[in-house]
Order: C-alpha cells, then structure tokens, then sequence
C-alpha cells in the first residue's frame, strides 16, 4: 500500500478529507440501535442538520451512499406521470438514469456539459407538458457547472404537481443553499463530500407534500419509503440498523460545523474557488495548457473542473509527489482533471496545492 498522505493534501471532488478527530470519533464502543442512547444520539445529530439544510424540518438520515436517496427521490416523489431530468453532466445524467431504470417515464433535457439549464426555458417545458418531476444535480461534480437552484424552484414552485428533486451531494454544506425558503420538495446529499465525513450516510430534507406522495406511493420499495424514514426519525430512530459509528463522526462533524457557522463554511468555499480560478486565469496568461471547463459565472464553490489535455500525466505526477487531485470524470477523463476545494479545507492548503500544480504544469 501507498504511504499515507500528510495532511491537507487530498483534494479529490470526493470522498474528502476527513480531520483526524471526526475519523477518531467512529471508534466509540457500539450502542444498540433502539432505545435512549441512539435516541439522544440521533435527537443531537437532527438539530446540527437544520442549519446545514437551511430548514425546520427534520433530515432524514440513511445508511447508503447518495445514489441511494435519489433513487428514493424519483421513487417517493412520482405519482406514475413523467419525470424531466436536467442532465449537465455525468451525474445529472446518472440522476435520468435512476429514473429510468425504476420504469419512470423520462424525457431528459441535455445542456452542453459546463453549462446550467435556463429557468425561463425551464418554465416554458413546464407549461408545455405535465410532470410529476424535475430532477437535476445542483453542483455537477463532474464539470464544476453549478446550477441556479433558487431560480429553478422558483420555476417549480409555479407548478404545485411538478416536485422539484435535488441531488446536491457536493452543495449542501458547501454551496449557500436553502431548503426551506426556496421550496425545494425533496433535497439529498451524501456524506462524503462538502461535509467532509467518510462515505457511507447520505441525508435526505423531504416537503410534507413529498411525505405525502410517499405514503400513497405503490412502487418505493421498503428500505428507501421516505415516509417510514420519516415516521422512525420522530421518535429518533431508523427503521433498519443504521451504521452507528458513521453516526458518532457525524455528531462530532456537526458541532465542529456549528462552530465555524454555515455563513463562515459558504464564505470559505468561495474564496476556495476564488482562489482556483484566479490560479486558472493565471497559469492560462503565462501559456500553460489550462483553462476553466465551467462556464463563467455558472460555477460551484466546491469543484473546479480544469480543461487541460495534460490531465492523465498532471495527476500522476501530483501522486508521485504525494498529492491526490480528481481526474476528469468519464468521457471528460482526458481532457479535464477537478480540484475538490470543499469540506474542511482551508484556503492555505489550497495555496500549497496550487503552488505544487504550477510546478507540475511548468
Ligand atoms: C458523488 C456524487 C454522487 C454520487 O454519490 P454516492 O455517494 O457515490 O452515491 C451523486 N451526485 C453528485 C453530484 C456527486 O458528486
């Protein structure tokens, strides 16, 4: 095996690097999952989700990877009409996908990759058509393309019908968004991403309207019922075992989030990526092959995806020097390579990042 990397030099769009503390956290001795101390458990870990999803209501905790919820997400949230998939990228398209293959009816709506889908469009297919659902990736890990989510639901929100579902895997905790106030019916994100945890939970924040259509749902199969999910966490449990020692990291990460605050965490990500374009425009001026994928002003303050046909040897030899960054994502594998600036990063060691890729790009 590789020798581990020192600190604050794993940049991959996820997973993310974890602090050493919130890892040492998941050796805590078992508890059984029913009774007071997952409840307590359980009870602390809701409260420190509000602020991260921007709401009120209760988050859904679930033992799976992200992918997980969003096949909760067409399942619970469809009434057997069609779905319209936003597709931008790899995992927007993954998102159709997913629809598809639980026999949705599913009309995907594609956008050159690094770009986002225009609302006003947005608003035009929806008054043209029915559906029970618009799916898109808010923050496309893929490209580094971030779309306009306050102006899609306001889109959606014109079509009570039509459920705005969202996978924000690397927004939530990373991108200022909020939940509540933009009357998002059903928005998920995973573990391992801007809330720098190891992989294994994903979190769910579902609208009453989307509990709802969960209950009459026929075809949600158990473990993924939203409803059930959300019945169980009334009482601060889960319906399965859930995966406890991922819970206690999850605990500690959340208080060390409250006490950076979300303003502070949405701050730092922008000057992350800030910082990353600048490097970018930089490198680009003094003739080095690279450029911005992403098109301006379309742009995630988690992932930056870089347009370089020297992808392939960049990242082996940021490796070789003891750096990981992202290498392009499917068919972008060679010609883009992504610097996941999210999580618990701070802008010094982005620096120190950046000053190894110019080395490794002059
Ligand atoms: C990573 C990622 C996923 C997939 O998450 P898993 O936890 O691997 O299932 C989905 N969407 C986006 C935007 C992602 O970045």
């Amino acid at each position: 095996m590789d020798t581990p990397l020192e600190p604050g030099r794993f940049f991959l769009p996820g997973p993310t690097e974890v602090h050493p503390d919130v890892l040492a956290a998941q050796n805590a001795p078992m508890i059984g999952h029913r009774g007071k101390q997952i409840q307590e458990l359980m009870s602390g870990i809701n409260e420190g989700l509000k602020p991260v999803f921007q709401t009120t209501g209760d988050v859904i905790v679930s033992t799976s990877s992200a992918t997980g919820l969003m096949e909760a997400a067409v399942r619970n949230g469809t009434k057997g009409g069609r779905v319209l998939s936003l597709v931008n990228g790899a995992f927007s398209k993954r998102f159709a996908a997913i629809a598809e293959s639980c026999g949705i009816d599913t009309e995907v709506w594609e956008v050159e990759w690094g770009t986002i889908h225009d609302p006003s469009e947005l608003s035009k297919r929806l008054a043209a058509h029915p559906y029970d659902a618009v799916t898109l990736s808010q923050s496309e890990t893929s490209t580094g393309a971030l779309q306009d989510l306050e102006a899609i639901a306001e889109v959606t929100g014109q079509h009570a019908e039509t459920f705005l579902l969202v996978d924000s895997v690397t927004g939530i905790g990373g991108v200022e968004t909020h939940s509540d106030d933009w009357g998002i019916e059903f928005i998920l994100t995973g573990s391992q991403k801007a809330l720098a945890l190891p992989p294994g939970l994903a979190f769910g924040l579902a609208s009453q309207s989307m509990l709802d259509r969960s209950a009459e749902s026929k075809d949600k199969g158990w473990y993924f019922d939203l409803a059930r999910l959300a019945k169980s966490l009334t009482k601060h449990e889960t319906p399965a075992t859930p995966a406890v020692s991922l819970l206690y990291a999850l605990d500690l990460q959340l208080k060390r989030i409250a006490a950076e605050t979300m303003e502070a965490r949405w701050e730092r990500h922008k000057a992350m990526q800030r910082r990353t374009i600048e490097w970018i425009e930089e490198m680009k001026a003094s003739g080095a092959p690279v450029d911005v994928f992403a098109a301006e002003g379309q742009r995630s303050p988690t992932v930056t995806c870089v347009a370089t046909d020297q992808s392939v040897s960049a990242v082996a030899e940021m490796k070789r020097r003891g750096w990981v960054v992202g290498g392009g994502y499917g068919p972008l594998k060679e010609s883009t390579l992504r610097i996941g600036h999210m999580g618990d990063h701070t802008l010094e060691e982005l620096e120190a990042l950046l000053a190894e890729l110019t080395e490794v790009f002059s």
